[in-house]
C-alpha cells in the first residue's frame, strides 16, 4: 500500500505504510518537521542554556525561550512565565503536588479528583493524603461516564475543598468535562484547579486565560510533539504560592554552604539541564497544529468525525458494549473504548479484549486494551477487567476505521458465531 495524504508529512507512516495506527491517545506519530526540528537544533545550536555566554550558548537560549513563547501563545497564556517545560502530564501533576500543595494544604484540607482520573492525576493525590492527613473525595460519575456536577457542587459547599484536579477528556470514555464550568464553581468554594490536559491538549482549542485555570498540564508527545516532553502551565496568582520541586543547578539565584534562595517562575522548577532541544520540537508540533486547515478547530472537527464513524459502526455489532457518553456535547469523540466481555454479554463464551487487540495487531491494526491507566473507571466503575481502545489523530481517516471494522469482522468470524 503506497502512503498518501497527510500521513505522508508522517515518516512513520512512510515506513509503516500497512500499519493502520488507532493508539494516539497513548502516543501520537510525528510530522518529519517536529523531527527535523530537533535534529536541527542539535546540528546547528546545541549548546547548554542560560548559563554560558559565548553566543551558540546565548542561541540555544534563545530558542528555548521562543519556544515557551510559542507554547504559550498554543495554549493562551499571556505570561510565558506561566509556561514551565516538563516530561509530560505526570511530572507536571507531581510539580502541583509537590511545588503547591505540600506547601499550601494543611491537615483537615481536602483535595477533590474524579472517579474517571487517569492514575496520574488520581495516584500523587492519594500519596499526598497518606503523608500529610489531609482528605481526598471523587467526585461520582453517571452510568456513562459524565461527571456528576451536583455531587461536585455538594462536595464543594463543605467549604473544605482547596484543590480540585480533573481531567479534562478522559482516555477511556472521551469524556469531555466542562471545565469552564468546574472552574468557576471552585474558585467560587475558594478552591484552585488542576486540569489534566493530556487527551485534549493538540486535539482541540486550549484558552487557559478563558478556562481561568489554576494549573494545566499536559504531554507533548500525545500533541504530535516528543516523547519526554511536556507543560505545566501555572496562573500568575499562583506564583508566589509556588514552592521546588527538585534542588539544583539553574533554579537558584544563590547558594551559601547553609541554604539556597530561588530564581522567580519558571525556571524555579527547571532544576537541571533541560530536554531543550525537544521543547523546541514541541514547539514545532505546536506551529504544525496551528496551520492544519482551520486550526485547532478543524483538528477537533476531523478528529470529532473519525470518532463519530467509528462510534457508528461499533454499535452495528450485537454483542460490543460501547463505553462512555458516545456522540454529542459530553463527549470530545477522540477515542472509543469497547468491549465484547461485558455483563449482559447473550452468549457466555466471550472475546477477551487482550485476545482481540492481539489478533488486531496481527492484522497491522494498532489499539491498545487494558485498563488504560484508569483502574477505578474501568474495574471499580465499569465492572471490567479490561476494555479495547481505538483512539485519532489527524492522520487518521474514515477509511481506517472502516479496516478496523472489517478486522473486528474477521476476530468475530476466526471465534465462531458464538461471540
Ligand atoms: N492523564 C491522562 C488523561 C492520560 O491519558 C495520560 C497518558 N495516557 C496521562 C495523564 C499521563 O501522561 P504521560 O504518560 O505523558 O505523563
Amino acid at each position: 500500500m503506497i502512503t498518501t495524504g497527510i500521513k505522508t508529512e508522517f515518516p512513520f507512516f512512510v515506513t509503516n505504510c500497512d500499519i493502520v495506527y488507532l493508539d494516539s491517545g497513548a502516543t501520537a506519530q510525528k510530522p518529519r518537521s517536529v523531527l527535523d526540528a530537533e535534529m536541527t537544533h542539535y546540528i546547528d545550536c546545541n549548546a547548554p542554556t542560560g548559563r554560558s555566554l559565548y553566543s551558540l550558548a546565548n542561541s540555544a537560549t534563545e530558542a528555548f525561550e521562543e519556544a515557551r513563547r510559542r507554547m504559550a501563545n498554543f495554549i493562551g497564556a499571556e505570561d510565558p512565565s506561566s509556561v514551565v517545560f516538563t516530561s509530560g502530564t505526570t511530572m507536571g501533576v507531581n510539580i502541583v503536588a509537590y511545588a503547591w500543595a505540600r506547601e499550601n494544604l494543611k491537615k483537615g484540607d481536602m483535595v477533590l479528583s474524579t472517579l474517571m482520573e487517569h492514575h496520574a492525576n488520581l495516584v500523587p493525590w492519594q500519596i499526598l493524603r497518606d503523608e500529610r492527613d489531609i482528605g481526598l473525595e471523587l467526585v461520582k460519575i453517571s452510568v456513562d461516564a459524565v461527571l456528576d456536577l451536583d455531587d461536585l457542587n455538594d462536595k464543594l459547599s463543605t467549604g473544605k475543598v482547596k484543590l480540585v484536579c480533573v481531567g479534562h477528556v478522559s482516555n477511556v470514555t472521551a469524556t469531555l468535562n466542562p471545565v469552564k464550568k468546574i472552574i468557576e464553581s471552585a474558585h467560587r468554594a475558594g478552591a484552585v484547579v488542576l486540569v489534566d490536559g493530556a487527551q485534549s491538549i493538540g486535539h482541540m482549542p486550549i484558552d487557559v486565560a478563558d478556562m481561568n485555570a489554576d494549573f494545566f498540564a499536559c504531554s507533548g508527545h500525545k500533541m504530535l510533539g516528543p516523547m519526554g516532553t511536556g507543560i505545566l502551565y501555572i496562573h500568575p496568582d499562583r506564583f508566589d504560592e509556588m514552592g521546588v520541586m527538585f534542588g539544583g543547578g539553574d533554579m537558584i539565584s544563590r547558594v551559601t554552604p547553609e541554604r539556597a534562595w530561588f530564581k522567580p517562575m519558571p525556571t524555579r522548577l527547571e532544576a537541571g539541564t533541560q530536554n531543550v532541544a525537544g521543547a523546541i520540537a514541541l514547539a514545532e508540533a505546536a506551529r504544525w497544529l496551528d496551520d492544519f486547515p482551520g486550526g485547532l478547530a478543524g483538528v477537533e472537527e476531523h478528529i470529532r468525525s473519525l470518532g463519530d464513524h467509528a462510534w457508528e459502526r461499533l454499535s452495528q455489532f450485537e454483542n460490543i458494549k460501547l463505553l462512555g457518553p458516545g456522540p454529542g456535547p459530553d463527549s470530545a469523540m477522540s477515542l472509543v473504548s469497547f468491549t465484547f466481555d461485558h455483563i449482559g454479554c447473550p452468549n457466555r463464551k466471550r472475546i477477551k479484549d487482550m485476545k482481540l487487540a492481539i489478533n488486531l495487531g496481527e492484522s497491522g491494526i494498532c489499539v491498545r486494551s487494558g485498563v488504560f491507566c484508569a483502574q477505578p473507571l474501568v474495574d471499580d466503575h465499569f465492572k471490567l477487567d479490561g476494555a479495547v481502545r481505538a483512539s485519532f489523530h489527524v492522520y487518521n481517516s474514515f477509511d481506517d476505521i472502516d479496516r478496523l471494522i472489517e478486522a473486528i469482522r474477521d476476530v468475530i468470524a476466526d471465534n465462531g458465531k458464538e461471540v
